[in-house]
C-alpha cells in the first residue's frame, strides 16, 4: 500500500521543503516491535560501545553543521546564526552523554541493623517514547536521544510535523555511527495524538518524554496514568527579565535581545515579560527600542536576524495578543520594518504602560514581542515575576551580583541567569518549576529520567 505523505513547508517563503510520510497506529506499533526486539541487545551492550556511537555522532553533527543548519532554517524559518548556534548546542548533547555514558555508578550501604548490605544501581527504563516540538528541531531531539541511548533504552521519536526533516536526518546521522537497527525509530505524522495514544497504551512502552506545550503534556499526563508510565515534561514558560535600579543597562540590553529574540522569540526560555526598575525604565527601553528598531526582519537564508512565525495561526495569535494590549492602553514604542515577503512574520515591537493583569503578561507570547513593566520596590518585583502558572526561566541584571543572586532564589524558576540573557547548558538541569513541567534534561538529571533505580539487598553474616 502506497503510504501517505505530507509537505513540510518553510514558513519564509511558503514553499515546500519536501514529503515525508504521513503515519498513523500501525506504524506507531511497528516502531516500538523494533524498538523492544533489541532492547536487551542495546542494553547489554558495554557503556563503551554506546559511547563511540554517541562520540561519532556528535562529530558527524560538527562535520555537517553547515547543511544541517540550512534544514533546520528551512523547515522552521530561524536565522542561519540561531540554526548554527542550535547545531552546536545539539551535537553537545552527544558529547556530553558520551561522556556519561561510561560514568556508571551506584551505591554500597549498610543496613542501620547491620544484617544486610545494600548495592543500588540504575537500569535502563526501557522502551522510550520521545516526542518534540518544532521550535528547536535539532536540540529537543538530541537533548531526548542522547541520554536515552547513553542509558541503554531504545526510542521511538515523533518529531513536530513542522519540522520532521532535522529529526530524520539525525536519525540518519545515527545509523551512519552505527547505532543498530531498531534502536531509534522516526515516525512522522500530521496526527499526532492517535500515535502517541498507541504508544502511551503498548504495555512495551516505559517511558513518555514530551517536550511541548502544557496544554499538550497535560493531556498526555493524563493518558499516561492509566499505566503510570514514567513520564519527563518540558512544557511552556513566562520568562520575566528584572533590571534593577544599579543594573549596568548595555548589558542588561544585550542580554534582553538575547533573551528575547533569540530564535525570534519562539523559545520555551524566552523573556515574556521585562520588569524595570522605575528610576531607569525611560533609558533602559531607549536603548531597547534602538536595537529593535535596527533588527532586520526577513528570509532567514538572505540573512535576516529575525525570520517568520511557525505558522500563520501562530502570527494572528501574537497580532491578537498586542492587539488587544494596545486596546487595554499599552504603547507601542518602537517596531521593526516587515519585508515584503509572503511568510508569516510579525514586526520585533517594545511595549509599554502595560497595565497591570493584561493578558498579555499572563499568556505565553513566543514570538518578537517585548512587554516593559515598571517597578518600585524588590516584594513588588518578586511578586510580579512569580505572577504565572509557568515557572521555567527567569532572568535578572543587577549590578550587585549577590543582590541578584538573593532576588533570583525567591523567584519560581526552574532557571534563572544572572547577568546573562541565555540559560541553556547541556552540562546544567534544564527544567522548570510549576505547570513548566516535571524532571529535569540535561546533565547527570537527564540521564537518570531514563533510568530505573535498583537496588541488592544482600544478607550479611
Ligand atoms: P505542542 O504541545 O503543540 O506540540 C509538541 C509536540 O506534541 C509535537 O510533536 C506535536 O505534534 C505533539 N502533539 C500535539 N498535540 C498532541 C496530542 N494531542 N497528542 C500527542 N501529541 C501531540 O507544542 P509546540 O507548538 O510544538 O511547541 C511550542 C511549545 O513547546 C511552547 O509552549 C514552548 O514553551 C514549549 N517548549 C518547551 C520547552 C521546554 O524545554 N520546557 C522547549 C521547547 C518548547
Amino acid at each position: 500500500m502506497q503510504l501517505r505523505t505530507f509537505t513540510v513547508e518553510n514558513p519564509a517563503t511558503l514553499t515546500s521543503v519536501a514529503e515525508v510520510p504521513d503515519m498513523g497506529p500501525a506504524e506507531a506499533r511497528e516502531a516500538v516491535r523494533c524498538a523492544h526486539h533489541v532492547l536487551d541487545s542495546w542494553a547489554s551492550r558495554p557503556p563503551r560501545d554506546r559511547s563511540d556511537i554517541l562520540m561519532r555522532a556528535h562529530r558527524m553533527m560538527i562535520e555537517d553543521a553547515d547543511s544541517l543548519a540550512d534544514l533546520v532554517s528551512q523547515e522552521n524559518g530561524k536565522s542561519m546564526s540561531d540554526a548554527h548556534a542550535e547545531i552546536r548546542y545539539a551535537a553537545e548533547f552527544f558529547r556530553w552523554y558520551a561522556e556519561e555514558a561510561v560514568r556508571s555508578e551506584g551505591t554500597f550501604g549498610v543496613a542501620s541493623s547491620g544484617r544486610s548490605r545494600s548495592i543500588v544501581t540504575h537500569r535502563p527504563v526501557g522502551v522510550a517514547a520521545l516526542v518534540t516540538p518544532w521550535n528547536f528541531p535539532a536540540a529537543m531531539v538530541t537533548r531526548k536521544v542522547a541520554p536515552a541511548l547513553a542509558a541503554g533504552c531504545s526510542v521511538v521519536l515523533k518529531p513536530a510535523a513542522e519540522t520532521p526533516l532535522t529529526a530524520m536526518a539525525i536519525a540518519d546521522l545515527l545509523t551512519r555511527a552505527d547505532l543498530p537497527d531498531g534502536v531509534l525509530t522516526t515516525v512522522t505524522t500530521t496526527d499526532p495524538g492517535p500515535v502517541v495514544d498507541t504508544w502511551l497504551g503498548d504495555e512495551r512502552v516505559r517511558k513518555l518524554s514530551f517536550t511541548g506545550s502544557t496544554r499538550v503534556g497535560r493531556l498526555l499526563l493524563h493518558a499516561a496514568a492509566d499505566r503510570i508510565i514514567n513520564c519527563s515534561m518540558e512544557l511552556g514558560g513566562n520568562a520575566p527579565v528584572i533590571i534593577t535600579e544599579d543594573a549596568d543597562l548595555e548589558q542588561a540590553v544585550a542580554g534582553t535581545m538575547i533573551a528575547k529574540f533569540r530564535n525570534g522569540g519562539q523559545a520555551c526560555t524566552a523573556a515574556n515579560r521585562i520588569l524595570v526598575h522605575r528610576t531607569v525604565a525611560d533609558d533602559y527601553v531607549a536603548l531597547l527600542a534602538a536595537r529593535v528598531g535596527d533588527l532586520a526582519v526577513g528570509d532567514p537564508r538572505r540573512g535576516s536576524a529575525i525570520g517568520p512565525m511557525i505558522s500563520a495561526r501562530e502570527r494572528d495569535r501574537l497580532v491578537t495578543q498586542v492587539d488587544t494590549a494596545v486596546a487595554g492602553g499599552a504603547r507601542v514604542v518602537r517596531q521593526a520594518p516587515l519585508p515584503d515577503l509572503p511568510g508569516h512574520f510579525v514586526a520585533p515591537t517594545v511595549l509599554t504602560d502595560v497595565a497591570p493583569g493584561s493578558p498579555i503578561l499572563n499568556e505565553e507570547l513566543f514570538g518578537p514581542v517585548a512587554p516593559v513593566v515598571t517597578w518600585q520596590d524588590d516584594d513588588e518585583v518578586i511578586a510580579l515575576a512569580n505572577a504565572t502558572e509557568h515557572g521555567l526561566a527567569a532572568y535578572v541584571f543587577a549590578g550587585d551580583t549577590l543582590r541578584a543572586m538573593a532576588l533570583a532564589e525567591r523567584i519560581q524558576a526552574g532557571m534563572v541567569g544572572i547577568n546573562r540573557g541565555v540559560v541553556s547548558d547541556p552540562a546544567a538541569p534544564f527544567g522548570g518549576f510549576k505547570q513548566s513541567g516535571l524532571g529535569r534534561e540535561g546533565a547527570r538529571d537527564g540521564l537518570r529520567a531514563f533510568q530505573e533505580t535498583q537496588y541488592l539487598s544482600v544478607d550479611w553474616p
